[in-house]
């Protein structure tokens, strides 16, 4: 789905009846960018709370988005490299976030990579193959490094320092809204931004866990792979075929290697992400995509900060997992 297709208004409401007479109750809207639907157990307050949700992600939108151009953080793009500007709490939260793991991804997850994301517009109407001079001029210092944080001002040691947040606001939108559903009491809840999935509890009305299903590459999105059995969690997947075009037989898709310029290219076709943290599960499905499994493998084994356990599809169609345990027989 193209990008510039962001503007289509939508909401979608629907109940659900389980067998032992209880509810639950669904709204989905299209925001940033995606379908985002959050369904909790129907209660008196249900639909004050998702009307809580929804205003959240869309107040969040208008900070993170690079595609906006009135976002705050498009407004601290144009500006940062002349000045330090304070940004909102908020904003500055997930950038602190972002360079964190972006050094300790060595930068496979690089968030200060938003003139290359433009230079190729994959997704959107101007996607194209750009000329090496281009990509060239695009990489040049092109570090996190180079993204400076003093209290709240941020600013960029260079031109070509621009923020793009598009590998993690997801997973971070998705962590505000679980933490506002726990403090409005919610028990159980599904929340899914286009494909960044949080099960909190267990299953509604049961004990069971959750279960998940992993697209197949390149096929609709109701063809699954395989099935994830998991609660309280974040389940993030990054994939080559998101977002791609194709040019004299080549395609090329929207996770770039910011030390290339180039769209990455290893025998990964998906990486999917479990950790109970969806900022840390959608950066590092990203990065993992970046590093290539070996590496991915060698940082999972040693990051002692959260336990995080990913499904690594190939392109010949198989897979490999860190926790088989996770996996529906
Ligand atoms: P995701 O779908 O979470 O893997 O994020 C992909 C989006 O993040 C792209 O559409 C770009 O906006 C941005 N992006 C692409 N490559 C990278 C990268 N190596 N590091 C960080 N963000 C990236
Ligand atoms: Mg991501």
């Amino acid at each position: 789905m193209k990008f510039f297709l962001k503007n289509i208004f939508f909401v979608f409401c629907c109940f659900t009846f389980f067998s032992c007479g209880k509810e639950t109750v669904s709204r989905t809207e299209f925001l940033i960018g995606t379908f985002c639907t959050i369904k909790i157990p129907k209660s008196k307050s249900a639909d004050f709370i998702l009307d809580e949700c929804f205003e959240k992600i869309k107040t969040l939108e208008y900070i993170f988005s690079a595609n906006d151009f009135n976002s705050e953080l498009s407004k601290l793009n144009e500006v940062a490299f002349k000045k330090p500007t304070e940004v909102s709490n908020e904003l500055l939260d997930l950038i602190i976030l972002a360079k964190k793991i972006a050094e300790k991804t060595d930068g496979a997850f690089e968030p200060a990579i938003g003139n290359l994301v433009k230079l190729w517009g994959i997704g959107f109407e101007n996607e194209n193959l750009p000329s090496e001079v281009k990509i060239k001029k695009a990489i040049e210092d092109l570090s996190y490094k180079n993204i400076l944080i003093d209290g709240n001002k941020i600013s960029f040691t260079n031109e070509n320092i621009k923020i793009d947040l598009g590998a993690i606001a997801k997973g971070h939108i998705t962590d505000l809204i679980v933490k506002l559903l726990k403090e409005k009491k919610v028990e159980s809840a599904s929340i899914n931004l286009g494909g960044n999935i949080y099960v909190l509890g267990k299953k509604f009305f049961t004990d069971d866990n959750w279960r998940i299903g992993l697209r197949k590459p390149y096929e609709d999105l109701n063809s699954y792979e395989l099935v994830l059995s998991v609660n309280n969690t974040s389940v993030v997947t990054s994939g080559i075929y998101e977002r791609y075009f194709e040019k004299d037989g080549t395609k090329y898709h929207h996770i770039l290697d910011s030390k290339t310029g180039y769209p990455v290219r290893n025998n990964l076709v998906s990486v999917s992400v479990v950790c109970e943290s969806s900022a840390y599960a959608d950066a590092l499905a990203t990065a993992f995509l970046v590093m290539g499994y070996e590496k991915s493998i060698h940082f999972i084994k040693n990051f002692s900060e959260k336990k995080i356990d990913a499904v690594f599809i190939f392109s010949d169609n198989s897979y490999k997992t860190t926790n088989k345990s996770l996996l529906v027989k």
